[in-house]
């Protein structure tokens, strides 16, 4: 088990009141060719831990403080559709270990994780949460042997299978935080209002709770902001740097020509820039969220234009642009290019 000399999530959160965080691992190791699209099982923590380390390390550099160990969908259940049941153990282990590596590179916590199980049925709720409460257990367990500072759950339909693992990571004594995906409009799939679902995982103990996924900044903020005046916990949001409306309020229903599907592989179009996500973090700060990242279609440089945005240096903004030594753009200066080369910091 690692010993880790850094402060805590609960620490840092109390004394710097704002933990950054960067997740969409699936999403931009699928992009570049280590994870199939579709099952979207993290097979490439075995098959490829290199490439694990280099998005860590990315994510690292740009400001991240919390090294999520790459266990999203690495559960029994999906492990079966890939027919890899039997590298469950030796996958869940090593993501959590190549998370500690890289963490160790900065002053980074390991974050182990869990997600919606697809086995949980509110209507067969009794058989189906010792299904996923075991799942969870076996998961957490070996994580917790490997070395991790607390526990995210994440895009969770369910607030049943919310409060499951909410309970599995306080009994292992690690601090919890807890996110909602929000694919409905408005509630669970179990029928709780989001705001509701994230007051009671609070009242269950959870020390963060929030949303994550599935919704752009736009849509996010105003449910968030709903979280944030109704729960005394810390509050988390990750969304997803895509182009999100009120028409169409989920990654999931964002269209292409034709009105065909653009979630989960044609959503390039709709791709948020840099500085709209350090405008998210803005916002969010404003808000008073406290854990604020980016999810599927995350990646490094909307990590460090949002670690910028909230007043902090990355090892990343090293390079980070100077646009007034661009060629073109830094000597003939038109009201167009003003954006790239205002102290947008
Ligand atoms: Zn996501």
């Amino acid at each position: 088990m690692t010993t880790r000399t850094t402060r805590g999530i609960l620490d840092r959160l109390k004394s710097n009141n704002i933990v950054m965080g960067a997740e969409g691992y699936v999403f931009e190791l699928e992009r570049r060719g280590y994870i199939k699209a579709g099952p979207f099982v993290p097979e490439v923590v075995l098959d490829f831990p290199d490439a694990v380390k280099e998005l860590h390390r990315e994510f690292l550099r740009a400001g991240s403080e919390v090294m999520v160990a790459l266990t999203y969908y690495a559960h029994r259940e999906k492990l079966k559709d890939v027919g890899r049941e039997n590298d469950l153990e030796r996958m869940n282990r090593q993501a959590v270990r190549l998370a500690n590596e890289i963490a160790s590179e900065g002053d980074a916590l390991v974050a182990g994780n869990i997600c919606n199980t697809w086995a949980y049925d509110p209507n067969n709720a009794t058989e189906t949460a010792k299904i996923v409460r075991a799942m969870y257990e076996e998961q957490l367990g070996w994580a917790v042997e490997e070395g991790i500072d607390f526990v995210i759950s994440e895009t969770n339909d369910y607030l049943g299978e919310a409060l499951i693992g909410l309970e599995v990571t306080k009994k292992l004594n690690l601090p919890a935080m807890v996110t909602l995906a929000t694919v409905q409009d408005n509630q669970t799939r179990d029928g709780y209002d989001y705001i509701e679902a994230c007051k009671i995982l609070a009242d269950h103990g959870a020390d963060i709770v929030g949303l994550n996924c599935d919704r752009g900044p736009e849509t996010m903020l105003p449910l968030i902001e709903k979280v944030r005046n109704a729960v005394s916990c810390y509050v988390a949001a990750q969304p997803v740097p895509y182009r999100t409306s009120a028409q169409n309020p989920t990654f999931e229903s964002l269209e292409i020509a034709n009105g065909q599907r653009a979630f989960p592989i044609a959503l390039e179009q709709f791709l948020l820039n840099r500085f709209e996500m350090a405008d998210f973090a803005r916002r969010a700060s404003n808000i008073g969220v406290n854990y604020i990242g980016v999810c599927c279609g995350g990646a490094s440089h909307y990590v460090r234009a949002m670690a910028e945005a909230l007043g902090r240096t990355a090892p990343a903004s090293k390079y980070s642009p100077a646009m007034e030594l661009h060629p073109m753009l830094g000597t003939q200066v038109e009201e167009k290019d003003k954006v790239f080369l205002q102290d947008w910091k």
